[in-house]
């Protein structure tokens, strides 16, 4: 297997989390968790770990957790040195769902502890808002040690700021949309000022817009490397976590193959300048999201 090395984040709990992991959405013909659908994932996820991966992300919604835990107890690596993120899934966010689908997630992926739980989304309109309890229900499976990390995705501002008011605990990371079209500063800077590690989802804009961007292929091309390449070295830079998807094992090696090379801050600027805000987003609003 490759040796490559990726740097490491030091998140807020002390855990270190590899900087570059893999996306597992979208794997599967659809997002059931079932016996088909892990004879799909699982050789995929095998293909991700031979590449070098060591840190995988899986969700509830996504249906790849029975996948993914059969692809890590069957490679041999040892279990603390493969990170394993999961999140809740919008239809678990009351206690007693969330007590019995969180312990349905560790039997999927085949461990004890894992080694970090994030909220999917804040449902600011559901639940009576009170995503509050939910962030409480997740910090006591790090008090009873089932969980090393507790974190949240989609969290706007006002989501971070009152869950940490409200409980006094900081999540240790909050995953969101960021790519070149999308900037998303406000959660980032939010991010910041709360000493939350910061982790982009849909990492190269999900639909692959930005990978056709005329300013990216000028910057690829000087350094010799692909578009995606150089998106995911701007992510790096900017001391972002992410984890781009790819079913695909060239492509799984192009998007780890990005630690010999450096954007100038020139090149970075250049990027930061794609921004086009709001209409940048590819994925749901958090602030009225309600699917699954
Ligand atoms: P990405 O931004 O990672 O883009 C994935 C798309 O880009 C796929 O179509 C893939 O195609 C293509 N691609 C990957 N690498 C390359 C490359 N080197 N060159 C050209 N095309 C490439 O999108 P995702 O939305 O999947 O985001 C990544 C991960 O983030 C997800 O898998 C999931 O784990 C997480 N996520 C979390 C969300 C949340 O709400 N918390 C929401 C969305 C995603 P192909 O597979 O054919 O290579």
């Amino acid at each position: 297997m490759p040796t490559i090395q990726i740097p490491q984040i030091t998140l807020n709990t002390g855990a270190t989390i590899p900087q570059l992991g893999y996306g597992t959405l979208a794997l599967q013909p659809d997002r059931e968790s079932n016996e088909t659908n892990a004879k799909i994932t699982e050789p995929v996820v095998t293909q991700a770990l031979e590449a070098g991966y060591r840190h995988l992300d899986t969700a509830q919604a996504y249906g790849t957790e029975l996948g993914v835990g059969r692809a890590v107890a069957a490679s041999g690596i040892p279990r603390e040195e493969i990170f394993i993120t999961s999140k809740l899934a919008n239809a678990n966010h009351t206690p007693d769902d969330l007590e019995r689908s969180f312990e349905q997630t560790l039997t999927h992926l085949g461990v004890d502890q894992l080694d970090l739980f994030l909220i999917h989304w804040p449902l600011p309109t559901l639940y009576d808002g009170d995503y509050v309890s939910t962030w409480k229900t997740i910090t006591g499976f790090v008090a009873d040690g089932r969980l090393r990390s507790a974190g949240v995705s989609n969290f706007q501002p006002a989501h971070l700021d009152r869950i940490v008011a409200e409980t006094g605990i900081v999540p240790a990371v909050n995953q969101f949309e960021i790519h070149p079209y999308f900037n998303n500063n406000a959660p980032r800077e939010a991010c910041a000022r709360h000493g939350i590690a910061v982790e982009a989802h849909s990492p190269l804009g999900h639909n692959s817009a930005p990978l056709s961007d005329p300013t990216i292929t000028q910057i690829a091309e000087a350094h010799d490397k692909t578009v995606a390449q150089v998106i995911l070295r701007w992510h790096m830079q900017h001391q972002i976590i992410t984890i781009p998807k790819s079913a695909k094992p060239e492509r799984m090696a192009e998007n780890l193959d990005i630690f010999d090379f450096e954007l100038t801050r020139t090149e970075i600027d250049a990027i930061d300048g794609l921004d086009r805000g709001p209409e940048g987003r590819v994925g749901p609003d958090p602030d009225t999201y309600e699917g699954v």
